[in-house]
């Protein structure tokens, strides 16, 4: 991406910049792709900062958009790599990102990309930290994809509706709590950095946002001796919300009564709780006992 006349692109902040250069390439806004893009500089600023990339850093983005964000992260890492859905936007990106030789641009659906395989375009950089201003309409699978992926990332910064960085934040007990809270917080140390209006956006959202931080747990926060059981047992029990955690896992995992409540016994779990109310240690402890009764092994 880029030209190599050492012009180094646009930085664009303001929306008149911003109309100007997608009215020159007569772009047209998809809200089916989600596209709010970012024209103010002081959110810009954060989430840049929230990122604490190095000249050593690889930052990979999802959606530049129309670059906003991805020509701060040229100047600040050693390597960009984007993923942008949406190919109408090559010639915008190739106007405010030329001149950058560090910055990649692919076009495709970043949910049917192997992480894996792009993550070694950074074999050069010293770590590499995500960064991405979401679609909210497939904000959950593309978080997701990224915890699913084996790739190691020092920090995710994301900008999500507010609602959903209540729920990836939230407590146990409370109407936020799922399974996005639990399976996000088992493997990453989750914050919020900043409430964002509707209004640094253009255009404007429906929605207010907020900037999220997520650091990966060197190790889980707790021992879980068959993920696949963890992560079965969390869906299960946020299955059907106003069941007991008895019913929704007899539900939800296909096991008789019985053999539930031995294992939510043994765990020392009232069956008669709901499952919004199980801490992470909860469903790590049932995970493992599960793992150990009903699979046979105990
Ligand atoms: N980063 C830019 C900014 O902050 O101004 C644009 C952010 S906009 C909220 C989300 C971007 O993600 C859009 O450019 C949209 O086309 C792109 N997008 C939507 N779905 C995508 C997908 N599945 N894979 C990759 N990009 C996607």
């Amino acid at each position: 991406m880029g030209g190599t006349d050492g012009i180094k692109g646009v930085g664009i902040y303001q929306t008149g910049q911003l109309q100007q250069v997608l009215h020159r390439h007569s772009f047209r806004f998809k809200k089916q792709l989600g596209q709010n893009f970012l024209t103010n500089s002081e959110v810009l600023d954060a989430l840049v900062a929230a990122a604490n990339l190095t000249q050593n850093s690889g930052a990979f983005e999802i959606g530049p958009g129309a670059g906003v964000v991805t020509w701060r992260l040229a100047q600040t890492a050693h390597r960009v790599l984007a993923v942008e859905k949406d190919a109408t936007l090559e010639p915008v990106l190739r106007e405010t990102l030329a001149g950058f030789q560090n910055v990649e641009v692919r076009f495709a659906d970043v949910l049917k990309q192997d992480l894996a395989a792009l993550w070694e375009t950074f074999s050069d950089c010293a770590d590499v930290s995500v960064i991405a201003n979401l679609p909210y309409y497939v904000t959950t699978p593309i978080l997701f994809h990224l915890l699913d992926a084996k790739v190691s990332y020092h920090t995710a910064v994301v900008m999500v509706q507010k609602e959903v960085a209540d729920r990836l934040t939230a407590a146990p007990g409370g109407k936020e709590y799922g399974a996005l809270s639990v399976t996000v917080q088992y493997r990453a140390r989750v914050e919020k950095v900043l409430q964002v209006c509707r209004g640094a956006f253009t255009p404007a959202p429906n929605v207010d946002s907020t900037l999220v931080r997520l650091r990966p747990h060197p190790v889980p926060p707790v021992t879980v001796t068959n993920e696949e059981v963890f992560f079965a047992l969390v869906r299960a029990a946020f299955g059907t919300r106003r069941k007991t955690v008895l019913n929704s896992l007899a539900l939800g995992m296909g096991v008789d009564k019985l053999g539930v409540a031995r294992a939510l016994n043994a765990a020392c779990i009232e069956p008669k709780r709901r499952g919004e109310t199980l801490s992470i240690a909860e469903f790590a402890t049932l995970s493992n006992i599960w793992e150990s009764q009903l699979n046979g092994n105990g």
